[in-house]
């Protein structure tokens, strides 16, 4: 159903009030004072107290009832492959599922499970364009999935990736599943990606499957991609040696992947505390995967690193938001004028410790959400996946 999920037909304007607590996503100010957020068109007006902003003409009124609102989460990597449906663990809607966690954006990092998948030059071209097309599309109940991210062969020239880029790629799925595994090749086929405006990761630890490889820190340092893609292993990672030596001897983004080594993404969230580089930490499931599908994987991260990792609950909702949104130069992620009204509605789980939501996930549980919200139009409500929310939103006036 969530398939047919309601597109505007017309201008909208959204409303939201009585914010109990507004998470902005931006490191540097987490908490904004603010209870009322108004959308137009899908992008964020206005942002203030409910009599400082205009809310004359809305077409949606929802009534926070106290909860907290952040922007959508961001799920930094995942393996779409077609539609709603994933042959990894063959499993339909997982990506509504992913909604129903909180996540309204998903970044591929290559389609790897397509069926067939062709490792040839012109094929594999032609599943990237194929995918971001289809998933540009097709959003499934909403959710915006960046996809189209070719796996790099070795027989691949400049001309190729001109060419993925004038037909609409942006993203390379992880280096070192395909046939390049070292640094050299991978150095220059990454520098060229970049030369035409496509983003970069790579398979950084052990091998995932049968067939795939070891990316250690050194090749990982030499094709300097844009992210470091699951730094804590996808499965298995690299010796903690290794990871601090990756932390330290490049500024790119370091990915926790919720289908890696939970100690090892303590250990580099710890490294990049003392280095002062929190902003750099962002996150994704890996999934699909031979893991699973995570539908709460992104909570369950942020969760995760704000209790075991000590984090405040309000910065480690950045690592799933801003950070993402900045090092990706996505629209969504945080709560300021002009970008996307992409937005979770979320609330301390019922009987959950904590005296607020922010202390409950700092205790290592998880929040109920209770709306998610994408591009200024409501896509679902009470989640059927988190725990209850204490309170939960409310639709009241169209
Ligand atoms: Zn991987």
């Amino acid at each position: 159903m969530a398939h047919d999920a309601p597109e505007a037909t017309g201008p909208t304007k959204l409303v939201i009030r009585n914010i109990g607590l507004l998470l902005s996503g931006a490191m540097e100010r987490p908490i904004l004072d603010a209870d009322t957020i108004v959308a137009e068109n899908g992008k964020i007006t206005a942002i203030g107290r409910l009599k400082d902003v205009n809310t004359e003409g809305a077409t949606t009124i929802v009534d926070a009832h106290g909860t907290t609102v952040a922007p959508g989460l961001i799920d930094s990597h995942v393996h779409p492959v077609a539609g709603d449906w994933t042959p990894r663990q063959n499993q339909i809607n997982w990506i509504d599922s992913f909604l129903h966690g909180g996540v309204t954006t998903m970044i591929s990092a290559g389609e790897v499970h397509m069926p067939g998948r062709p490792r040839d030059v012109v094929g594999l071209k032609a599943m990237a364009i194929f995918a971001q097309r289809s998933f540009w599309t097709l959003r499934p109940g909403g959710v915006k999935v960046h996809a189209g991210a070719p796996v790099i062969e070795c027989e691949m020239v400049e001309e190729d990736f001109k060419e993925l880029a004038a037909a609409g790629v942006k993203l390379l799925g992880e280096v070192g599943l395909g046939g390049v595994k070292d640094g050299p090749t991978a150095r220059k086929m990454v520098g060229w990606a970049r030369k035409y405006g496509i983003q970069s990761t790579i398979h950084t630890g052990g091998p995932s499957i049968p067939g795939s490889g070891l990316i250690d820190k050194d090749v990982v340092l030499e094709a300097d991609t844009d992210v470091v893609g699951h730094i804590n292993g996808g499965h298995t990672a690299l010796p903690d040696d290794q990871i601090r030596c990756i932390c330290e001897g490049c500024k790119r983004g370091l990915e926790l992947v919720h289908n890696g080594n939970e100690r090892s993404a303590l250990f580099t969230l710890r490294t990049a505390r003392e280095m002062g580089d929190l902003s750099r930490i962002i996150l994704g499931t890996d999934s699909p995967a031979g893991s699973g599908v995570q539908p709460l994987g992104i909570l369950r991260m942020v969760s995760m690193l704000s209790s075991l990792g000590e984090v405040p609950a309000e910065i480690a909702f950045c690592f799933a938001t801003g950070n993402t949104a900045r090092m990706r130069a996505l629209d969504c992620g945080i709560i300021e004028v002009g970008r996307s009204a992409d937005f979770v509605i979320m609330d301390q789980a019922q009987h959950s410790p904590g005296k607020n939501i922010l202390e409950s996930v700092q205790l290592g549980d998880l929040p109920g959400v209770g709306m998610t919200i994408i591009d200024g139009i409501v896509r679902t409500q009470r989640s059927r996946n988190t725990p209850p929310a204490a309170k939960v939103p409310e639709i009241v006036g169209h």
